[in-house]
């Protein structure tokens, strides 16, 4: 991991020294020629000065030639000036642009970079625990008590996989516009209490409080919806301290069903708030991060969100904590 941050780090470091030496080099170059260009000009005005009266001496010549040669002089100066104007805004915009360009190439590159690893631990954990589980469970003879923890962790492990895979596989389902939709009618208290039940036999230890508004109905898919409610739940769970209490609301407010899922976490800052939505986006760096995750989950719930035609962001839970809320239209 370090020596992946380095490396990205070193190639970022050149093309930064690469787009700075070149542009440093346009602007001179532009400097170099408006000056040589005038000088030139100026040149030209005094031979010709000279020419028509074999003399250097302005005095001398007729009033009018002065005039009109010292006039096309200045002409001449404000068209170098307004060329090299309209070059340099042209450089500065190009350069502008290539800059946000390349940043947001890097960034992206660095981040499926990242995700790529984050999706092989991910991966190779459930693996090796449900290999290890099971093989413990082939070879030694464990009490009752002690199959069902085993069980209940291979389980959980199975079910990580299990989203996993189904994050994955949708978001690139939904990025290449490939997902079928299938919409009905959704009764939406029965599905997030559907989803609460299921959460509960995941983790039986985790405290989990709910106020669910019986009957809420719209139009939805309920394989989108279960994994929208699923990831905030999961989050919930993987972000905040295991003996905190996950709060979760579900409300007709107006015209809008309103649903909220809050935590007693770290929450998240303001400046990150927008970026958590943001395609494999963990907050903080790679190495530092101790928390398993792609950062697809909440990419997924707003894109869910949005073709459901419903509004999603974060806010901070008092006195601590995040709550991720959801608006659809009923
Ligand atoms: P993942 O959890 O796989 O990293 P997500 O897209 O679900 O990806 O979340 C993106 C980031 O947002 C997480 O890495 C985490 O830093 C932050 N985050 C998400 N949910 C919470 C939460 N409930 N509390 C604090 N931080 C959160």
């Amino acid at each position: 991991m370090k020596k992946f941050s380095h490396k990205s780090n070193r190639k970022l470091t050149a093309v930064k020294v690469v787009y700075w030496a070149l542009l440093t080099y346009m602007i001179a170059a532009l400097v170099w020629w408006f000056i040589a260009l005038v000088k030139q000009n100026d040149t030209l005005v005094a031979v010709q000065l000279q020419q028509i009266t074999g003399t250097n001496n302005q005095a001398n010549m007729p009033k009018q030639t002065v005039a009109q040669l010292l006039n096309m002089q200045s002409r001449k100066r404000v068209q170098y000036i307004a060329e090299g104007l309209t070059f340099l805004a042209l450089i500065l915009v190009g350069a502008v642009y290539v800059y946000r360009a390349t940043r947001r190439q890097i960034r992206a590159s660095v981040q499926q970079q990242n995700f790529m690893m984050a999706v092989t631990h991910e991966l190779k954990t459930p693996i090796a625990v449900t290999q290890l589980n099971l093989e413990t469970l082939q070879k030694r003879k464990l009490d009752l008590a002690q199959q069902d923890k085993m069980i209940a962790s291979t389980l959980r492990e199975a079910n990580r996989l299990n989203m996993l895979c189904d994050n994955i596989l949708l978001a690139s389902q939904l990025d290449g516009k490939a997902y079928q939709e299938a919409r009905t009618e959704i009764n939406f208290s029965d599905l997030v209490e559907g989803c609460i039940d299921t959460f509960k036999q995941h983790y039986p230890t985790r405290l989990v409080t709910e106020a669910i508004e019986p009957t809420l109905y719209f139009d939805g898919e309920t394989l989108l919806l279960q994994m929208l409610v699923n990831n905030l739940l999961e989050n919930a769970h993987k972000y905040a301290p295991q003996d905190t209490q996950i709060k979760v609301v579900l409300a007709q407010q107006g015209k809008h069903i309103k649903l909220e899922v809050m935590d007693s976490g770290k929450g998240i800052p303001d400046n990150e708030k927008l970026k958590i939505f943001e395609k494999f986006y963990r907050i903080g760096s790679e190495a530092t991060r101790n928390t398993k995750g792609t950062g697809l989950g909440l990419y997924l719930c707003k894109k869910i969100a949005e073709n459901h035609n419903a509004n999603i962001f974060v806010t901070d839970s008092k006195p601590q904590g995040s709550n991720f809320v959801v608006t659809f239209n009923s």
